[in-house]
Parts: structure tokens; sequence; C-alpha cells
């Protein structure tokens, strides 16, 4: 994905790092596609742009990609009809900020190639693509899109490998990043994680079916049953009656990405031997020991910072309110952005509960602060509705730095954290005290004993500045880095 644009958000977005993507992919049942839709819907919170399925039937390929949430595009007879086969993928996507939605920015990205017809879709971001780009582009490749996913799909197409798989082993040696890819042939579904797997995605059955999801709460919707997870660095070949499992790189450390557990992923997912839920609740308790204060209640910014205020409000025995009440039905395109709308943004999503807040002292959760625009207008919503004082507790660190592996941050002078000390937040924020959770509180809070500080347990380079794989383009080197020898034969 294209990324580290300059950041302007829709009015009504919250402020929240936002992932950009997610995959689904199944085969082995006659409706995959209505299959992929339902897994789609149920990753919606990974992207609400765009959404596109390619489903095949043996013979032939078809494909719909539509701009928008999934249940407004992939609900007609006519759209389903032609996605017929026994295997699809599809992908949801979030545009990067400053990027117009763009139909040809939709995945999967599906091309006729030497051995017939192949797609591919992926959540992450290549931090080479812009260099093998710019060499593809020397080689004569043509792009039709600004995605990184299409310098895979040139590298498979220009890999001399002799089947699928050694094209994709080719391509997957030749890029760096944090990748989860779900890739789809005549007979078979492929996934894959990049060799540190910071990005998530799961095995599923469903009967006689496999299935791929970015997370648990998609073969949930279809009632498939968790199989595992790909492990980092596995490419995984799921065919009718059998999964092939091939490791072609050099085994290394895990750092998946931490900040899965404090806010991306869903509540109900199970990610990495852990579930979601729990994870946030645990930071919620931690928040408690670390960071305690006298109050009357606390209250969740809803509804990421649900499950941490339960935590919270479980360790210091601080009754737990509704004091903010979310308004669901607050639709991206309900209303123009004008200046005037823009001003009532917050208020339209969020509402205070003046009966929880007034005269009370309050203890606000929310799992992080981004720009710390959006805590801004929330805590004096809380002020206006009668709280007598404002405590905000955060979940997790400050984030003090961007990611570059697929999702979608602002530029790092935009961060608060970055420019600003934790006083100096609270000053801005309006808040009577401001605490984070320590960065050994986030690992106790997952079930680390602590941080390995020489071999981080995760990617946390958003608190950190840690970044576990270079980021070649920015660093504007390997600009002439020479596309490897194709692998030798690996039979798929
Ligand atoms: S930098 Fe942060 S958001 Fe990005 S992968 Fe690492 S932990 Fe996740």
């Amino acid at each position: 994905m294209e990324k580290q644009s300059d950041f302007t958000h829709h009015p009504f977005d919250d402020d929240h790092l936002h992932e950009e993507c997610g995959v689904f992919g199944i085969i082995g049942t006659q409706d995959a596609a209505a299959h992929t839709a339902l897994g789609l819907h149920a990753l919606q919170h990974r992207g609400q742009e765009a959404a596109g399925i390619v489903a095949t039937d043996g013979k032939r390929f078809s494909q719909h990609m539509a701009l928008g949430k999934v249940g407004e595009n992939f609900n007609e007879p006519k759209v389903m009809d032609n996605l017929q086969g026994h295997a699809a993928i599809g992908h949801v996507r979030y545009s990067t900020s400053g990027e117009k939605a763009n139909m040809a920015n939709i995945q999967p990205l599906f091309a006729e190639l030497d051995f017939g017809g192949f797609a591919l879709a992926h959540n992450g971001n290549l931090t080479n693509a812009k260099t093998l780009k710019r060499i593809l582009v020397r080689h004569g490749s043509i792009f039709r899109t600004t995605m990184d996913s299409e310098v895979m799909l040139h590298l498979v197409a220009l890999s001399e490998g002799e089947t699928v798989l050694d094209c994709l082993i080719d391509t997957l040696r030749q890029v760096e990043g944090a990748y989860s890819l779900v890739a789809i042939t005549r007979d078979a579904v492929i996934g894959a994680r990049d060799p540190l797997g910071v990005r998530p995605l799961v095995i599923g059955r469903l009967a006689h079916a496999h299935v791929l999801a970015s997370e648990t709460c998609a073969l949930d919707i279809i009632g498939a049953e968790y199989v595992r997870d790909v492990e980092p660095g596995e490419i995984v070949i799921l065919s009718e009656d059998n999964i092939q499992s091939v490791k072609p790189f050099s085994p290394q450390k895990q750092r998946f990405c931490i900040f899965e557990y404090v806010y991306f992923a869903r509540p109900d997912s199970h990610v990495e031997g852990r579930d979601v839920y729990y994870m946030r609740k645990s930071m919620g308790k931690q928040l408690a020991l670390e960071n305690p204060v006298d109050a009357d209640v606390v209250v969740p910014v809803p509804d990421s910072g649900v499950p941490a205020a339960v935590g919270y409000a479980e360790a210091s025995r601080i009754p737990f309110e509704l004091g903010i009440i979310r308004n669901h039905y607050v639709g991206r395109t309900f209303i123009e952005p004008t200046e005037q709308v823009r001003h009532f943004g917050v208020r339209l999503k969020h509402n205070a509960n003046s009966a929880v807040l007034n005269g009370k002292k309050v203890i606000l959760i929310d799992d992080s602060i981004v720009r710390g625009t959006t805590s801004k207008k929330i805590v004096q919503m809380v002020r206006d509705a009668g709280a007598k004082e404002v405590h905000m507790r955060i979940s997790s660190p400050p984030t003090t730095h961007s990611c570059f592996y697929g999702v979608d941050t602002p530029s790092q002078d935009k961060l608060l954290a970055h420019r600003m000390s934790v006083k100096e937040m609270a000053e801005f924020i309006g808040v009577d005290s401001l605490s984070f959770l320590s960065v050994e509180g986030l690992y106790k809070a997952v079930g680390e004993t602590r941080r390995n500080n020489k071999l981080p347990q995760f990617c946390d380079a958003c608190f950190t500045g840690d970044y576990p794989i270079p980021i070649v383009d920015n660093e504007g080197a390997a600009a002439n880095l020479p596309l490897l020898e194709p692998v030798s034969s690996t039979k798929a």
C-alpha cells in the first residue's frame, strides 16, 4: 500500500491508527465467493474504503471490485451469480491518507500469466516497493496501480520458476516488509506471511473447505473452525483436500505487531495464541496498577476503550460506567464535510452521558492517542456534561513513531507524543492528569515477563522506534538492487 502521505482524515473518523487491509480466501466449497463476502464483512474493521473478490471454477476467473463496504456491494444476486466457483479470495482496504478512493487500487489484482490466471491480495506494506518498482519499470514493466501488491504481481510474472510456488518464492525473496498475502490459481488458494510474521493470517476448516483469513472472527462468521496461524515465513498451498506447507526462508524470531492486541484486531478474535479481548482487559488492569488515581467512575471512550476500561475498573475497584455513548449510524458519506459540520464531527459520533458524569471525578480510558484532536474534543464534552475532574489513562505507551508496515499513520511530526511531553499533552488535551501504559507493562499484559530488549518478542516500533524490518525505500538505499536469480524448482 502507498503510505506516509500527509494526513487528512475524514472529519468523522476517530483519532486512531488504521489497519489498512484484511484478506480472506477459501477453497473447496461451491459458493466460495459468498463465503468470502461474509468473511470480508467480518473483517470490515480492517478497511472500509473498498472491497474485491476474485473467484474461480477451475476454468475461468471472475471478479468484482467496488468502492465502499462489503455489505453494500456484494449483496445482489447478479453480482454473486457472476462469482461462481469452488475457490475465491477477497480483500478489504482502508485507503491511505491523502489518497482518493480509486477503482484501480482495489485488490485482489488479477493477471493472466504464463501458467494461467493468478490473483493476489495482501495486508501489510513492502518497505522496498518503490525501489523494486523503479527497477521493474526500467526493465519494461508497466504499472496500472500505485499499490505495492502490483510489484509482487510483476515479480511473479517475470520469475523463471517452473511452478507457481517457485515463482512466488522467487518473488518473496526479493521483497522486504510486512505482509500477509492470499493468492489464487485455477486449483489452489495460497497464503503467505513475511519472515517476521508482523501481520496476522490464520487457517480455518469448514467441512471439506480450507480457509485463510486475517482474523478468526472471519472464520466464526462462516462457521469454520480455527486450525492454526500461518507461521512467519511460511507459504501454505490449500487445495480441496490438502494443506501443503513450505518454509523457504531461514527461520527468524517472530515480531508480531503488538498494536493488533492494542487496537486493530477485533476483540472477539484469537490472534497468535491469545484472545484479543483478554489482552485488552489485561492492559487495563496493568494500567490501573501503574497509574492509579482517586476517582468516582471509570469511563471508556467507545468502542475501542471498552475492554481496557473493564480491566481498569476491575483492578481499581472503581465502578465502570458508560459515560460516553456512541452513535453507530454515522456514515462516512452522511453529510458533506463542510467546515460547520466538521466542527460537530466528534459530537455526531459520541455524546456525553451527563447522568453518569455530572459532579464526578472521571477516569477516561482510551487505547491510544495519535494526534490528540479527538481526545481534546471528547474531554471537553465530558467537562461540559459536568465532570468535576477528568483523568485520562491510555492502555498503550505513547505513540511516538510512524508505522511503515501496513498501518495508516501520520508522519512522525504529527504524532502528539512525538511533539510533546506527557505533561504538555495533558495540557493540550485539557485533562487534570494523563498517563500511559509503560512498554514493559504492555509486554506483561500480553503475557510476557519482560521485553527482551536485544530481540523483542513483538514489533513495537510505533512505541519504541525499534523497527525490525529495514525501511529500504525511505533510506533511499538499494536503488541499484539487482533482481535475484530465480530459485530452483520446488514441486508444488
Ligand atoms: S510499527 Fe506499530 S503498528 Fe506498525 S507493525 Fe509495528 S507495532 Fe504494529
